[in-house]
């Protein structure tokens, strides 16, 4: 039998596919990964911001070019202005400069041994004689394509996930499950070190707006709002509306943002619905964005790429070699029991503030403080709801979904 060229082919190099690659080349693994980009990081589509859990659990030291400015906790704003302040270990972190992140943390793979060629797309998967995976065709710079084997495939490819389809995963979503994004890096704005985040149907429908300082008085002032409303396709849309001109009314009616300048705009897509319902078949891998590993309710997905990339990477040293699907299901087993419970939680949560009016919010904001905010996020609804109920009994009607 014809030896593979690699051990583990890894598809994209954003943090699943990095975090990947460099703790199986540091197991002595052969990986070979590719992304389309002809600069890794660039260019970025992202708020930029990461909790620093992640980081601290997989003893990552981040140098200073990655890191643009600390975050100090968090700042969540009601429709009519009232806001609660929320400092703690969950809301601490930094927002990054990705340009220089995502690069990093693919070098700290290449220093273990993994290889990345850049500018190189991943086309089709091909299979041998009898069925199974055994590599991808890949084309560098649009050239003829080439293949390339290995006895282990990983989609990390984000959203597109092109591939993970081409092997039978349902790695389509709904509009109902992504927000269209728009966002600006805007200077000057005098911040705190907060992430801030403003809800309300009127400035984000089914979604927020968020202010993420970074170094020298900048901020990525960005929005997400429920796709399915842009185009008007399910009742209640707002035909026409784009997020754009929702976050240029947010800016103009922002006192310390509206006289600002905009450094950059870009627009994108963010899943913000469930994962995909298995993440392993023989031979084949899905890890971070690609299998919907995302916070339904912001759309932040670096911290569980990276977190899912580490657990599947546990499963493949384990699995010494024998790539079959039963091998490679603890990962997905262990994702489930851990991120996987708090995911599923925050879909629900994301799910019950849709039904919310503005005023519900309003009430909201003005009855919970931040340590129930602290138990919201970790899926213990029960204490708020209790508080909020017992000053408006009708909410019982969209809160009990979460008891
Ligand atoms: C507007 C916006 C704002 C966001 N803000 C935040 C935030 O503030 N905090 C946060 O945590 N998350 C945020 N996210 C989400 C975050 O960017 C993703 O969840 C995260 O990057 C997922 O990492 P990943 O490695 O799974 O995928 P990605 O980072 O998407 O990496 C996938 C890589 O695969 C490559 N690729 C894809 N297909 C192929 C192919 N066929 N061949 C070769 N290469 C391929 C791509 O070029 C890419 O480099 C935001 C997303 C958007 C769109």
């Amino acid at each position: 039998m014809k030896k593979s060229d690699h051990d583990v082919i890894i598809i994209g190099a954003g943090p699943a596919g990095s975090t990947m690659s460099r703790l199986l080349a540091q197991e002595g693994f052969n990986v070979m990964v590719f992304d389309k980009r002809k600069e890794l990081g660039e260019p970025v589509r992202c708020g930029e911001g990461l909790g620093s859990r992640e980081i601290i659990a997989q003893d990552i030291d981040l140098p200073k070019p990655c890191i643009s400015t600390e975050i100090h906790g968090a700042k969540v704003v009601a429709p009519d202005g009232s806001e609660i302040i929320w400092k703690d270990k969950e809301t601490s972190g930094w927002v990054l400069e990705r340009k220089y992140f995502d690069k990093w943390l693919m070098e700290q793979a290449v220093k273990q041994g993994a290889k990345v060629k850049s500018y190189t797309r991943v086309i089709d998967l091909i299979k041998d004689a009898k069925g199974k995976i055994s590599g991808v065709t890949v084309s560098r710079a649009g050239r003829e394509p080439y293949e390339v084997s290995a006895p282990l495939v990983v989609s990390a490819e984000g959203l597109e996930a092109q591939i993970a389809r081409k092997a039978g995963f349902p790695a389509v979503s709904t509009l109902y499950d992504v927000d269209t994004c728009y966002q600006y890096e805007m200077q000057e704005y005098d911040h705190e070190n907060l992430i801030e985040l403003y809800f309300g149907n009127e400035i984000a429908p089914r979604g927020y707006v968020w202010i993420f300082p970074k170094n020298d008085k900048k901020a990525n002032v960005g929005i997400g709002i429920g796709a399915h409303l842009e185009t008007g396709v399910k009742e209640g849309g707002i035909k026409g509306a784009t997020p754009r001109e929702f976050l240029d009314k947010f800016i103009e009616n922002h006192p310390k943002l509206k006289d600002a300048s905009t450094l950059e705009d870009f627009g994108g897509i963010i899943s913000v619905g469930a994962p995909i319902d298995s993440f392993v078949i023989d031979n084949f891998l899905v890890v971070g964005t690609a299998a919907r590993q995302v916070d339904p309710i912001h759309g932040g997905g670096i911290a569980l790429a990276m977190e899912a990339a580490a657990m599947a990477a546990k499963a493949v040293i384990a699995a010494n070699k024998d790539y079959s699907e039963a091998k490679l299901k603890p990962y997905e087993k262990v994702w489930r029991a851990g991120p996987g419970k708090k995911v599923a939680r925050r879909l629900l949560l994301r799910k019950v503030m849709e039904s919310a009016t503005d005023d519900d919010f309003n009430h909201i904001f003005k009855t919970i403080k931040a340590e129930d905010l602290d138990h919201v996020m970790q899926g213990n609804f029960a204490p708020s709801i209790a508080k909020v109920v017992a000053r408006r009994p009708q909410l019982i009607g969209i809160l009990k979904a979460l008891i």
